[in-house]
């Protein structure tokens, strides 16, 4: 580094650069306390001439931000207080015409110091009127240098803090700035990265995102600063998969003429192209000698389930166990009976009518009473138990494993890290980790942008599936209310069977029970706007709305029950619920008198979304559908059209069509391609909530980098990580970069990683 000493360097402290008051200022409103922060306080855009309000046109009452010359000071004593009340009249800078405005500062001695006539200086404040005329009463300000420039620089606009307004931002970090020289602020990119994609250098870049000459310049110094983000996070992810590399897993190649070729002969059907290759993939992976980290997207009802079972085999023949770790009971469940019904007799291992050489399936929840699950456990720990399927019990501390080699995690978005993390310590060597999910959740997709997961894609549905087709229905239009309830009848009429999905429980429940906790993908935010506004949607206490019919308190659960009781059109048929609060014995009894077709119409909450499997349903109402995100729109309906027969998907919502929201809804009617609907989704939500990080109101560590927008320049980036990490002397052979991606790993950012 070159010794400037009097230089201003990434850890010189504000306070030395640009004053305590100010300092302390700074760091209250943005917790910045290094000049390396300041000056990556970027502006969230630039003013430019066109955006300046003229002084002949200005708003009462509002924020403005004018360019003006001052025509006159004077200062004179207040009557009623001490001090001075200095006048400025300005006129408009930018134009021919002559309006004047006035403005007051009181005890403006810094004003009447710096504002001599014509004086040209950017003013923003906000406009009041006094005795008959506009003015700004005390506004902040910033001189220009080029008194005669009719064009003057763009104006930054930066993200302002209480009373931290824009000009005293923008000369906080002039005056860092004017400190700044190459040698004080090195820069981590190597300069033959920079070359190669054609960025500028650091301190150039900071020079031209707070003070560019032109627009354009500020923007190629953004994408500089957004590709240092992708490069440091790329960096971060390169690492981490170079250290799992070196770590060591026993590896599971699977036996010739094991459970699984028998397995595969006796299957029913032809596995699907999709099938074949994710499972070849996954194949490998086990067959080799350091864990597997592998996410399985595919499309609701694609078969993912069976490509895990596939695997779940290999490993079994290979001497392992294998968990399957489902978010629900009701789904564990569901896996466990669907497992046991696709192996047969494979999976009766030491029963009578068993295979001889099989193996065993077991079921862990938390709700068995004790002496059954005793005997499971024992089974897991004495290895007897090939296939553990269960719940979060799987992860207490009674658990333990004879070999467990794999672990297959269904959903991941109900399953945090350090859940996963717990299984894997019951295994002695890493097991190997397969995780499922359906629609490409956001975090999922992030992970897919930015990850450290291997990933298979499932694509395309076995044969015979039937097409879905999904409607809105106005429920505030009685003719459509009707049509909904006379289509359930028709179905079930036909032998089929019906879903209704509301949105809670009871009246009182608390908003993120059950319904949303069951989504913590889903849209827990699904009646906000981006900006964390309620939407003004038309709501039970959200007073009257704007156009349409008023809309009622949102469906619940029992409400629905009792509706559908009293409708003439619904008479004699039998309705079931199904809800995260029920006893464990009603819920099952429930699922299993639905799927035995006792009950014709389902009534309950989103616990259905996933992986619940009843070819006989036909017909989906989703009532109040504009409380679900896209995702879990999408993901509701894979419910039906299991079968082979036509299904059918009603999103039912009291919301006009000009409602914003109602364009969520349009688009899961549109298509049924989860892939788009992912990206879609993704688009709707703040960059914070994709990493979890601002959900808390806390900085993310992205400023930048938008997943989706981005995309190439982060396939880029993840390029030159690879060179760099694969390199000679790998990262550590550039200090300069390694440091920039340790300081830059905070906690928020360490913690997505390891979600990985
Ligand atoms: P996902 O978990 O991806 O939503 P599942 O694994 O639950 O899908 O599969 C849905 C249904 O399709 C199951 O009943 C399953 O037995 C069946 N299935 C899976 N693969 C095939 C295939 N290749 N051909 C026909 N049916 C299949
Ligand atoms: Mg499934």
């Amino acid at each position: 580094m070159t010794a400037d000493p009097t230089a201003f360097g990434p850890e010189t402290g504000l306070r030395d650069a640009v004053g305590g008051t100010t300092a302390a200022a700074m760091k209250k409103a943005f917790g910045y306390e290094h000049c390396g922060a300041m000056v990556r306080h970027f502006p969230r855009r630039y003013l430019e001439v066109g955006e300046l309000t003229r002084i002949s046109t200005l708003p009462v009452g509002e924020d403005v931000t004018i360019v003006a010359e001052v025509e006159s000071v004077a200062q004179r004593r207040m009557q009623t207080r001490k001090g001075v009340l200095v006048e400025v009249v300005v006129r408009d800078a930018l134009g021919p015409e002559q309006s004047l405005l006035r403005m007051t500062f009181f005890n403006g001695y810094q004003a009447l110091k710096e504002l001599k006539p014509d004086t040209v200086a950017m003013f923003s404040g906000r406009v009041g009127v006094y005795r008959n005329h506009l003015e700004l009463t005390h506004p902040d300000y910033s001189l220009l240098e080029d008194a005669q420039d009719a064009e003057p620089r763009p104006i930054p606009v930066y993200p302002t803090s209480g009373k931290l307004a824009n000009p005293k931002i923008r000369k906080t970090i002039e005056t860092v700035l004017a400190g700044v020289t190459e040698g004080s602020f090195p820069d981590p990119v190597p300069p033959a990265l920079l070359r190669r994609r054609r960025l500028p250098g650091l301190v150039a870049a900071l020079e031209s995102i707070h003070r560019p000459h032109e627009v354009p310049e500020a923007m190629r110094a953004r994408h500089r600063f957004r590709y240092d983000e992708a490069l440091l996070l790329q960096l971060a992810l390169a690492e981490r998969r170079v250290h799992r590399r070196g770590l060591e897993a026993v590896s599971r190649p699977g036996a010739a003429d094991g459970l699984l070729a028998r397995f595969d002969a006796g299957l029913p059907f032809e596995l699907t192209e999709g099938q074949l290759g994710t499972g070849r993939e996954i194949a490998a992976d086990l067959a080799g000698s350091s864990p597997m980290n592998r996410l399985l997207q595919g499309e609701v009802g694609s078969g993912k389930t069976l490509v895990a079972l596939r695997a779940m085999l290999q490993v079994i023949d290979s001497g392992g166990q294998a968990a399957l770790l489902a978010p629900t009971e009701v789904l564990a469940q569901q896996h466990y009976h669907s497992i046991r019904r696709a192996l047969g007799p494979l999976a009766e291992a030491g029963l009578l009518g068993g295979a001889e050489d099989g193996t065993r399936v077991d079921l862990l929840t938390g709700s068995m009473p004790t002496s059954a699950r005793k005997a499971v456990l024992l089974r897991m720990a004495s290895g007897e138990a090939g296939i553990v399927v269960g719940t979060h019990a799987l992860l207490s501390d009674h658990v333990v494993f004879a070999e467990l080699g794999l672990v297959v995690v269904d959903e991941q978005h109900r399953f945090g890290v350090e859940q996963r993390d717990t299984l894997r310590a019951k295994a002695g060597s890493m097991p190997h980790m397969l995780v499922m999910t359906a629609t490409p959740i956001p975090r999922t997709v992030a992970m897919t942008v930015f990850g450290d997961l291997e990933t298979s894609v499932l694509r395309g549905l076995p044969a015979g599936r039937a097409p879905i087709s999904t409607h809105v229905v106005p429920l505030g239009e009685e003719r459509f209310r009707s049509r909904m309830f006379s289509l359930m009848r028709e179905e079930v009429d036909r032998g089929h069977q019906v879903y209704v999905v509301c949105p809670r429980i009871t009246e009182t429940q608390p908003e993120d029970d059950d319904a949303a906790s069951a989504g913590a993908d889903g849209h827990p935010d699904a009646d906000r706007t981006p900006d964390g506004t309620p939407d003004g949607a038309p709501g039970g206490s959200g007073g009257p709305a704007p156009s349409g019919p008023p809309r009622p308190a949102k469906m619940t659960v029992e409400k629905m029950v009792a509706l559908l009781a009293s409708l003439p059109e619904l008479r004699g048929v039998s309705v079931g619920m199904l809800h995260g609060r029920m006893a464990t014995e009603d819920k099952a009894r429930s699922m299993s008198d639905f799927e035995a077709g006792r009950t014709g119409i389902l009534v309950s909450t989103t616990v259905i979304e996933v992986g619940v499997d009843v070819p006989n349903a036909t017909l989906m109402a989703i009532v109040d559908a504009d409380s679900f995100g896209i995702s879990q729109l999408h993901q509701l309906r894979g419910r039906v059209g299991r079968g082979g027969l036509p299904g059918t998907c009603l999103l039912a919502t009291w919301l006009p069509p000009d409602h914003p929201s109602r364009q969520r809804l349009a688009a899961v009617a549109a298509t049924t391609d989860g892939f788009a609907l992912a990206e879609e989704d993704l688009k709707e939500r703040r960059e914070g909530d994709i990493l979890g990080a601002s959900q808390s109101g806390r900085r993310s560590t992205l400023k930048l980098l938008r997943v989706i927008q981005d995309a190439e320049l982060i396939a880029r980036a993840r390029e030159d990580a690879e060179e760099i990490v694969d390199g000679p002397g790998g990262l550590a052979a550039h200090p300069a970069l390694q440091r920039a991606v340790g300081d830059w790993l905070d906690e928020d950012m360490q913690a997505f990683l390891e979600r990985g």
